[in-house]
């Protein structure tokens, strides 16, 4: 897990992917891990399938601040939700953002944001 977050940003960013797992299952397990900035070129994070006998996405996240892993993780988790065999097979950003990818994506958004906000503002 990310050395650079606070033990308490550590929990946080547990719980987020706890609920990613038990919620919002996706066709494979998903595996996370985090990297350092330095070995991200420009980019913040990526979503693979990993093929073989027992298949897994693999997501990497650059090590960032909580916010930002957040929501790059959150991004990520809505590929691996919604992959399809025009993910594995091109690296067009169009069509990886397509409209399977931003429905998955206001699923996870409203689950883990609009909740907590909403939940906020009624306090
Ligand atoms: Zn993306």
């Amino acid at each position: 897990m990310a050395p650079n977050l606070s033990k308490a940003d550590k929990a946080r960013f547990l719980k987020v992917l706890n609920i990613l797992r038990t919620e919002f299952k996706c066709a494979f397990p998903v595996k996370i891990r985090t990297l350092p900035k330095e070995k991200f070129l420009g980019y913040y994070g990526l979503t693979q399938l990993i093929d073989g006998k027992e298949p897994y996405f693999l997501i990497t996240i650059r090590r960032d601040s909580y916010d930002v892993m957040f929501e790059t993780t959150i991004h990520e988790w809505s590929h691996a939700l919604c992959w399809t065999l025009v993910q594995q097979h091109t690296t067009d950003e169009i069509l990886w953002h397509d409209e399977s990818w931003g429905i998955s994506y206001s699923k996870i958004y409203s689950r883990l944001i609009d909740n907590s906000s909403a939940a906020k503002c009624s306090a």
